[in-house]
């Protein structure tokens, strides 16, 4: 079996959230065509979507943060089974913690979903020229449009701020945002327009 079938079966055994199929697919199909060099991802979990980008091509370097020592240190594990350590450096920590003058290609926005506002501002500065973010869970399983289906407090009050940072981009006038709604469970590609 290959390693990321296995990663898949994994997460799902373990309730460890991975990008939606069609979601990595765009993923990746926006790194063949921009070619990125360096990537930076914020929420590793397990390193899926690290060894799906990594994979993309040879010359990709990325940086990926995760919190939880759990998911992080089995993602540290698959990134050495499939001989990507070389290219692929988790650094098990917070996000806050994550200090650098670093530039990305690409930055790739998984973690917190309350904190999206916050982690864009924060990593901005980090963009190259043409580098762009992606967000994931822009929909949060359908319910961030579907409120109704909601049981949790918890779960409305995400929602809440999602759909409020999801308003903010669209309509932000320094960003230029493609939101796809129908890519996995919900997409953004996004550019800073004014430099
Ligand atoms: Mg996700």
């Amino acid at each position: 079996m290959d390693k990321l079938e296995q990663l898949e079966i994994t997460a799902k055994e373990n309730n460890v959230p991975i990008m939606m199929k069609d979601g990595i697919e765009f993923l990746t199909d926006l790194i063949i065509e921009r070619k990125p060099k360096s990537i930076l991802e914020l929420g590793t979990a397990i390193g899926y979507s690290a060894i799906q980008m990594a994979r993309c091509d040879q010359s990709i370097e990325i940086d990926t943060i995760e919190l939880d020592e759990v998911r992080g240190k089995q993602a540290i594990q698959n990134i050495l089974d499939e001989k990507l350590d070389h290219r692929v450096h988790v650094h098990l920590m917070n996000i806050d913690d994550f200090i650098t003058d670093k530039k990305y290609d690409l930055i790739f926005i998984d973690a917190a979903k309350a904190q999206y506002r916050r982690y864009m501002e924060m990593f901005k500065d980090n963009l190259t020229d043409n580098g762009v973010f992606v967000f994931d869970n822009l929909c949060f399983h359908g319910l961030v449009d579907n409120p109704a289906l909601i049981q949790s407090r918890q779960t409305r009050q995400l929602c809440r701020k999602i759909r409020d940072f999801r308003e903010w981009l669209l309509n932000a006038d320094d960003y230029n945002c493609d939101f796809r709604k129908n890519i996995g469970d919900g997409v953004a590609v996004v550019s800073v327009k004014t430099r």
